[in-house]
């Protein structure tokens, strides 16, 4: 299960709204806990695709930062987002094609013209061939949060 606070949601919801009708991404960091992981930041990228309002491409370079900003822990880089502007929030054929970590959780956010319709995350397959989905709960509130760490 991914449990999402409420400030990278409002992160995200805000992001995918203002680059929309391009599609926005970014990373998110956070704890895990055997199964469960604890969304806790969204840091934004700048989408890189040449083809922005149908592709993303995350920067590398933030990627590297972030890793090496949290080598201490607790935190770490627990997966990604992207938006589908216009589309569902299920992975599309070209997602299915960009999976290169199976342990990143890939956040997808449906977003229109009116702003963050939907958001589901996926796990990909360890051999890289689809993504199941996983539970997310974006709606955590401080006493969930106790519960999530005992
Ligand atoms: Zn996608």
């Amino acid at each position: 299960m991914i449990l999402l606070l409420q400030a990278p949601r409002a992160a995200i919801a805000a992001h995918v709204a203002a680059d929309y009708p391009h599609e926005a991404c970014g990373l998110l960091l956070g704890q895990r806990k055997g199964e469960k992981m604890l969304v806790s930041e969204a840091v934004a990228s700048p989408n890189l695709a040449d083809d922005p309002a149908h592709r993303f491409e995350m920067d590398p370079g933030l990627r590297l930062r972030l890793q090496k900003a949290t080598r201490q822990g607790p935190e770490q880089v627990l997966g990604h987002y992207h938006s589908h502007p216009d589309g569902p929030a299920r992975p599309s054929a070209t997602d299915r094609a960009g999976i290169y970590e199976a342990d990143l959780i890939w956040l997808i956010a449906a977003v229109t013209t009116d702003g963050l319709q939907d958001m589901a995350a996926y796990l990909p397959w360890a051999d890289h061939g689809g993504f199941d989905k996983v539970d997310l709960n974006d709606a955590i509130e401080g006493c969930a949060l106790n519960e999530f760490f005992l």
